[in-house]
């Protein structure tokens, strides 16, 4: 399709297309700076890259062509919204990036300044118009997980078709029967969007087809354990990052065959860094596209990056859903006991995050952890003392970091874990 269609079908979602061509720029210099410059990397991830480089493209043209045939699109910002649902209702589902700083001005007309770069990164892509995800969706669903998020829907809900599930803030009985109710209260509402009823057999499909993706993310993650270093921490986020918007089976065949040239490269003791290079574990908030600042700084800083403890990484995909089940029933029950094993940083107490995070560092031989928390954010600097106390206890060091999306800090992110990578040397 030529980029003329591509602006016929922008126009037609309403974006602000000079605003929204200033966006694709931006993204593609950033990309070719950050991505393209990497030595050794895996076949595979020309998939990927081209992926990327049709993200408001061809993409955004499936979503039409779904929505012409019937399909519904559902937005989500969360790793609590169950995917399952929404492919078994026959929607398709999304994440949406806010990864980027745009519209922050506009979006601080809605939400406070001292938001998190995320929720503004949403509204001021819906603000400025220049998000043909945001523009394609006819549900977008929230959740009550943090208070930012849950006082920004509000907001949201004015200039989007916004629907909120109640995620509990702790883990007992009564909380989930409170999550389990919340997904019978969606089912029933996406049941509603589309007129279709989700049947065992439907929901039952869906819950393969996404273990599937879990399947294939979670075996690359493992592969990741191997020294040198089979792919590098930048191209295992993209991977990660690209999963909340591409084709659930197309993407599973992708990541499959990209395993399979890992498992050729780490047979052949080849990887993108030499061995013995500081491994280091990444972990936190979760970085939607296009935000790589971090990730670029460190493996520009002599280290490589090994996993992703974080919603965009092993957070989402560790836990599957039990596929035993067989009544409609014992299936919702499935789902709500895989998704209250998500340990974000919005429960209280939250002690298995520290677990997780320790074991993963020993699974992937991890040096080093970084804690990476958005400014602002509540939930996680919180959470970065306990975990550094956990992981020191345990030997493992760690740096923590607080950031947002400008480029401003890039130098002094710099110098703090170009010293952290050289003390780990020593
Ligand atoms: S960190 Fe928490 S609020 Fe953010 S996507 Fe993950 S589960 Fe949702
Ligand atoms: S980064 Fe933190 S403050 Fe921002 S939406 Fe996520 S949990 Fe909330």
């Amino acid at each position: 399709m030529s980029e003329t269609t591509y602006h016929e079908m922008w126009e037609k979602l309403n974006l602000d297309l000079p605003a929204h061509d200033a966006l694709l720029a931006v993204l593609g210099k950033f990309y070719g700076d950050i991505y393209m410059s990497q030595q050794g990397r895996l076949k595979g991830m020309e998939y990927l890259d081209f992926v990327l480089s049709e993200v408001h493209g061809l993409r955004i043209k499936e979503l039409q062509e779904a929505k012409a045939a019937g399909r519904k699109v559902v937005g989500a910002f969360c790793v609590f919204v169950p995917e399952e649902l929404t492919l078994a209702a026959n929607c398709v589902q999304v994440g949406l990036c806010a990864g980027a700083e745009a519209g922050t001005e506009l979006a601080e007309t809605l939400v406070p300044r001292n938001t998190c770069a995320l929720i503004k990164s949403f509204i001021g892509f819906k603000l400025a118009r220049i998000c043909p995800y945001i523009e394609s969706c006819d549900l977008i669903v929230g959740e009550t997980t943090c208070d930012g998020k849950k006082k920004a829907y509000e907001a949201f809900s004015e200039i989007a078709p916004v629907y909120v599930m109640e995620v509990p803030q702790c883990k007992s009985d009564a909380d989930r029967a409170l999550w389990r109710s919340e997904i019978v209260k969606y089912k029933a509402r996406i049941e509603e969007l589309t007129g279709e009823a989700i049947t065992a057999d439907k929901l039952g499909q869906a819950i393969r087809l996404v273990n599937a993706k879990r399947r294939a993310l979670n075996r690359l993650a493992a592969l990741r354990a191997a020294d040198p270093a089979p792919i590098s921490g930048r191209d295992a986020l993209l991977i990660n990052q690209v999963s909340f918007y591409d084709d659930p089976v197309r993407f599973t065949t992708s990541v499959n065959a990209l395993c399979d040239q890992m498992e050729e490269r780490i047979a052949a003791r080849e990887g993108v860094a030499a061995k013995g290079t500081p491994r280091l574990l990444l972990s936190g908030c979760p970085m939607a596209v296009p935000n790589w600042k971090l990730p670029f700084v460190v493996e520009g800083s002599g280290a490589v990056i090994v996993g992703e403890e974080s919603c965009i990484g092993t957070r989402n995909t560790r836990d599957l859903v039990d596929e035993t089940a067989e009544t409609l029933d014992d299936m919702l029950e499935a789902l709500t006991d895989r998704y209250l094993k998500i340990d974000c940083a919005c429960f209280t107490p939250n002690a298995e995050r520290q677990d997780n995070i320790i074991a993963l560092a020993r699974d992937l031989k991890a040096d080093g952890v970084i804690h990476y928390a958005l400014q602002f954010c509540q939930p996680y600097t919180h959470e970065a003392f306990k975990v550094e106390k956990a992981l020191t206890r345990d030997g493992l060091p760690m740096l923590a970091i607080e950031t947002d999306y400008g480029m401003q800090d890039v130098g002094q992110l710099k110098t703090r874990v170009e010293a952290f990578v050289e003390m780990l040397k020593a």
